[in-house]
């Protein structure tokens, strides 16, 4: 496994989303304030506020995601699964290099963790 293409393509993801993540929370903070003195639609604000604050978040958590992978390539341990140490298939971390999972231990965590909607077959 080429480990230096997958750790510059996490350290490049690591850039891009730190910064996205920054922007997105002063933006957020900005739609916040003026909707402190905007009379007529401040609800319309609250909800722009609110979805840049959901984007944010996803984006931090992929962040931390891609920094736990960088720790793995630091460790030795990348490319193995957490449950198993069993290898991660090449095409999943090529479409998602910060994969801590194996498909199959991807697919049960995803159901333990939605219960609802894990089972109603949308893969
Ligand atoms: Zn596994």
């Amino acid at each position: 496994m080429d480990i230096q293409h997958y750790k510059k393509r996490l350290l490049d993801l690591e850039k891009t989303l730190s910064a996205r993540t920054e922007r997105a929370l002063a933006g957020g903070r900005e739609q916040f304030l003026d909707s402190a003195h905007d009379t007529g639609d401040a609800s319309v604000s609250d909800v722009a506020a609110a979805d840049d604050f959901t984007e944010a978040e996803l984006d931090s958590t992929i962040l931390k995601q891609v920094q736990e992978a960088l720790d793995r390539i630091a460790g030795g341990t990348f490319g193995k699964c957490l449950v198993d140490g069993g290898p991660i298939e090449v095409k999943r971390l090529e479409a998602v290099p910060w994969a801590p999972y194996c498909l199959k231990h991807q697919a049960l965590i995803e159901a333990a963790a939605q219960p609802e909607r894990g089972r109603s077959g949308n893969l």
